[in-house]
């Protein structure tokens, strides 16, 4: 089998650049070699951008550099300051918009118009920046300024409303109030999170009589004051979401948003849903349950890789897919795209040259909320995002990297985890397609 474009790994930045290469090219044979289906069950559902500028790289044992930051308003405004290995200088301004658009298109969400961050709560009560979200977010933007109340099922216990709202009350200037139901759901082996949202998108019958959504809405009505908002946490249905979400908007006659949970987390699912869906319309052929294991090159390019069946390595079902160009969207040591041991951080699946402190004993900052060196490790990238060697030479004149793999960034300190996913997918399967 040999096709134009190969991309491996199943994050954000996977289906985006096997995306954007068959938008590109239509007729380009693109595959997308998946290892976990549940990869999306760990995406909050919103993407980042830039919600906090990043550390100068130098703050360790900085007293000056305490632990509140305040997060960017106009993450657009700080692009242009960000250090030159920094995936979006990499990628360039203008192309960061344009990726952007592209994902706001695809995606359904929004956020580009306002160029703003947008300060949304989180399950524990605090408030985060984020830059695009989807509609299920929108009503709850702590900018908005309305009171809220937020409600909670017993049997989700990753969300206690009692808590989340104490703690948002503290600080917002508008009363947040909180109720807690019980819902006769029926979990069994099950995660409840998935049961819930499968219960609200068949709506089935609770307490063998009233459909779920409005067996809600009649346990909430009683607690409602004022409040034009409604917060719950987010299992309101996974296909049939946005009915759900309208149903009971119109029982409640309140605006109705959603609170993201911890994995399995249903607004990721969703966007899976999506983004699949989007992915079958332009052609792309997607193996799931695969993992890299080894890769052929030929004169400095990438020729095949060898997978093995299910994420165990060693398996004995093995298959060679051969291509032009290839793109390497693994994800961080979290995902398995990077991997450490005691003496370093590699990356196993194409062998490509990892970005590190030198010696082990500087991978980690003295405090605990310092600059820690071992989140910038990873690949470092040309212009093309074509990886480097320790000469800084591209290692393959056919390979591309994108996401979490990539260094330059600490993603999760400055919260850009989507945003670099989806900047960096979008150009490197542009660049894929154009060889
Ligand atoms: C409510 C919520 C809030 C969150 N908030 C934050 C936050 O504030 N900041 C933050 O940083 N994160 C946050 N996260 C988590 C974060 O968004 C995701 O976990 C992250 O984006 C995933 O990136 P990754 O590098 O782990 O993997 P991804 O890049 O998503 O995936 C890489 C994929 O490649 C696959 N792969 C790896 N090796 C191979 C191989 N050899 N062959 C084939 N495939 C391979 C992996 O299995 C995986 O499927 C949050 C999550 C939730 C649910």
């Amino acid at each position: 089998m040999t096709d134009d474009v190969v991309v491996v790994g199943g994050g954000i930045e996977g289906y985006v650049a096997a995306l954007t290469a068959a938008l590109e090219e239509p007729v380009a044979d693109v595959r997308l070699l998946v290892r976990d289906d549940g990869r999306f069950c760990h995406e909050p559902g919103w993407i980042d951008l830039l919600g906090y500028p990043p550390a100068d790289g130098d703050s360790a044992g900085d007293d000056d550099a305490g632990p509140v930051r305040e997060p960017l308003q106009e993450p657009f405004a700080a692009l242009s300051d960000l250090p030159a290995d920094h995936p979006y200088s990499r990628a360039g301004v203008e192309e960061v918009r344009r990726a952007l658009s592209l994902f706001e298109e695809l995606s359904g969400y929004e956020g580009l118009d306002s160029d703003a961050n947008a300060l949304v709560a989180t399950a524990t009560g605090a408030v985060t920046p984020t830059f695009l979200y989807p509609d299920s977010v929108a009503s709850g933007l702590a900018s908005d300024g309305r009171e809220t109340l937020l409600v909670g099922f017993e049997r989700i216990v990753d969300f206690d409303a009692a808590l989340a709202a104490a703690k948002l009350d503290e600080f917002l200037p508008y009363d947040v109030g909180h109720t807690t139901i019980e819902l006769d759901v029926e979990v069994g082996g099950a995660e409840p999170a998935k049961r819930f949202a499968e219960v609200f998108d068949d709506n089935e019958e609770l307490d063998g009589e009233l459909p779920a959504r409005r067996a809600v809405a009649g346990k909430i009505r009683n607690e409602l004051d004022i409040e034009p908002r409604i917060g719950f946490p987010a299992v309101l249905g996974r296909s049939a979401a946005e009915d759900v979400r309208s149903d009971l908007e119109a029982i409640l006659q309140a605006d109705v948003f959603e609170v993201p949970l911890g994995p399995p987390s249903m607004p990721g699912l969703r966007l899976a849903d999506r983004l699949r869906s989007e992915l079958d319309d332009a052609g792309v052929a997607v193996e799931t349950g695969v993992t890299v294991t080894d890769v052929g090159t030929a004169d400095d390019r990438i020729a095949s890789v060898e997978v093995a069946g299910g994420s165990a390595e060693g398996d004995d079902l093995r298959e060679r897919y051969e291509g032009e160009q290839f793109v390497l969207a693994t994800g961080g040591l979290g995902a398995g795209g990077l991997r450490a041991d005691r003496e370093r951080i590699r990356e196993p699946a194409f062998g490509c040259h990892v970005t590190q402190p030198a010696d082990r004993a500087d991978w980690v900052a003295e405090g605990f909320l310092d600059d820690q060196p071992f989140a910038r490790a990873g690949l470092a990238v040309d212009d093309e995002f074509r990886p480097l060697d320790a000469d800084d030479t591209p290692e393959f004149g056919n390979l591309r990297a994108t996401g979490r793999v990539l260094g330059g960034a600490d993603v999760a300190a400055e919260q850009s985890t989507g945003g670099v996913a989806v900047v960096t997918g979008y150009a490197a399967g542009q660049l894929a397609a154009e060889w």
